[in-house]
């Protein structure tokens, strides 16, 4: 069978205007999602993580770069009903589900129009709305169903949020740091309910976010993004406890130590933020990575096989240069 997704040499720059100068937010990635696959993505804030999801979702323009659904390319721009139809396969889970729920919106109208939109609306979609508000756990679903955002908790909004992207059962969900606003006593409801409806709907899920617990905890494979470029990618478990890149291994080393494995933190990584406009023509964690030599300034270094499907984008792998470190070869 065909992946869900792939996206090929995805690179998105913003503010050219046709002109030089611009931010790489991301650069020439490429990744696939099998189907019934968690791909965790995970970066510091400004990494590129939002921009993918929007430039899959079509809400951003990719300045180049493949999107396929099925294995099928999709035009990088849609519209009208086009767009429509490709939102049936690709839904959005956001972060802030306040801001993307309409406040004057009860829930009824909220999960009865993708069902209108998409053409799946039986009659009156009372039956319909109950039966998803039941399976986002919003139970007996007489107590929601007429309620507006305000009138309910933040973990309630989120399923709300959760209900309407699967209303247009969607082979692909793109969750943006879906928990992150949500209270850390309730994000591990909300991870469980968005793992079990993947089962049970066969779901493919880009689940994004900062909190390296948390996509261990979701996600199959794991891929790390740096300054918008893609540095390590891998099995979730393999990338998280045995980091083969520096980056990683720095994120990992600045996260706060969970008590129990489950428990997600937020995590920044030490130091600063990179300046995409200002960054050095090699790897672009040179300027924070301990291990820095000068041949990472000689260009973006490959992607390197560390064995069991994972992958680092550092010459440290290169057993050239490992060789020559280590004095076996001479200089
Ligand atoms: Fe560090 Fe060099 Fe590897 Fe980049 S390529 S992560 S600078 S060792
Ligand atoms: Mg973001």
């Amino acid at each position: 069978t065909p992946n869900t997704l792939e996206i090929v040499g995805l690179r998105k720059v913003f503010g050219t205007r046709g002109k030089a100068g611009g931010v790489v937010a991301v650069n020439d990635v490429s990744f696939a999602i099998a189907r019934g696959e968690v791909l965790g993505l995970v970066g510091e804030s400004g990494s590129g993580k939002s921009t993918i999801a929007r430039l899959i979702a079509h809400l951003y323009t990719p300045t180049a770069g493949e999107i396929r659904l099925g294995g099928q390319p999709v035009p990088n721009r849609l519209g009208g009903a086009a767009l429509r139809k490709f939102r049936k396969h690709v839904q959005m889970i956001f972060q802030d589900p306040y801001a993307s729920l309409n406040p004057l919106h009860p829930v009824r109208y909220t999960l009865s129009r993708p069902l209108k939109i998409h053409k799946l609306a039986q009659g009156n979609t009372d039956a319909q709305v109950s039966s998803l508000l039941e399976r986002v756990g919003l139970s007996p679903a007489a107590t929601y169903i007429a309620k507006r955002p305000f009138e309910l908790s933040g973990g309630q909004r989120q399923r709300v949020g959760i209900a309407r992207a699967l209303a247009a059962r969607p082979e692909l969900i793109l969750a943006d740091e879906p928990t992150s606003a949500l209270d850390v006593s309730i994000r591990l409801d909300v991870m469980n309910l968005m793992l079990d409806l993947k089962d049970q709907e066969g779901l493919s899920m880009l689940f994004i976010t900062h909190d390296l617990a948390g996509a261990r905890y979701m996600s199959d494979r794991v891929a790390v993004l740096y300054a918008g470029t893609l540095v390590e990618i891998g099995p979730a478990v393999e990338v998280i406890d045995r980091p083969q890149h520096p980056y990683t291994q720095l994120l990992k080393s600045a996260a706060p130590k969970p008590d129990a494995g489950l428990v997600p933190e937020e995590i920044e990584a030490r130091g600063e933020v990179p300046d995409l406009k200002t960054l050095p023509p090699g790897c672009p964690f040179e300027p924070r990575c301990p291990h820095a030599m000068p041949e990472c300034r000689d260009g973006l270094p490959r992607m390197y096989d560390v064995g069991g499907g994972h992958t680092a984008r550092c010459i440290l792998h290169d057993p050239a240069i490992t060789a020559r470190k280590q004095g076996l070869v001479g200089v």
